[in-house]
């Protein structure tokens, strides 16, 4: 805060660029101050800095946005957005009907997803959202058939080799095992056979000289 009362605001996240969601996270903490009275000077986005290098000391690790004019921008949206969350909240007989989607994921995991999901949906436990990187484009053309079981899966339906085998495995309720693929590699091995197994970590805080974030 500033001498004559107006203040400035930095958000802090630990991604490495100012991401859209961000505006918007920047946007309400705007809208709180500045109705609490606070002239907002700046709003700004602080994130870390991708290409910085670490030296002997932790130094200038974070790059500041500011992000004042897009904020500005985005305060008549918020009351619009406000209105419409009462409008909801005050209807007792109603249930929002949004449809599931890629949203109830993106830009994060929905907290009501659970409800959504499971209680007014039935999405099983394991269902077509499960088959091994389906993507949203394919899940959604057979969830808007009303495909949601994979054992309902139309055999035309266009899927890569992996995933196909694991439907047919779903719908015979086998496992497969390539016992001729196994035996192959096993016998491409000469012994004594020797591995080296190691595990990797990424740091949004460089601890070490010569290390950059999330190295
Ligand atoms: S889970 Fe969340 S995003 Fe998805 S439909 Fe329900 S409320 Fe909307």
């Amino acid at each position: 805060m500033e001498e004559n009362g107006s203040v400035s605001l930095y958000e802090v996240k630990s991604f490495t660029s100012v991401k859209e969601i961000y505006l918007h996270d920047v946007s309400i903490q705007y809208y709180v101050l500045s109705n609490l009275g606070f002239r907002v000077k700046s709003a700004n986005v602080v994130h870390i800095d991708s290409s910085y290098i670490r030296g002997e000391e932790l130094e200038k690790l974070f790059c500041i946005v500011d992000v004042t004019a897009e904020v500005e921008a985005l305060q008549g949206q918020i009351l619009q957005r406000l209105e419409l969350f009462e409008r909801y909240l005050a209807d007792r007989e109603h249930e929002p009907d949004i449809d599931i989607g890629s949203h109830c994921n993106k830009p994060y995991e929905c907290d009501a997803k659970h409800y959504c999901w499971k209680v007014q949906r039935n999405i099983p436990d394991y269902s077509i959202f499960n088959i091994f990187n389906l993507g949203s484009k394919k899940q959604k053309a057979l969830y808007e058939q009303g495909i949601i079981d994979i054992a309902d899966i139309p055999d035309d339906f266009e899927m890569t080799a992996k995933q196909r085998q694991a439907v047919e495995n779903y719908k015979a309720q086998t496992t497969h095992i390539d016992k001729e693929a196994i035996q192959a590699f096993l016998e491409m091995l000469t012994y004594p056979v020797y591995y080296l197994d190691f595990e990797t970590f990424q740091q949004a805080i460089p601890r070490w000289k010569g290390i950059k974030p999330f190295m």
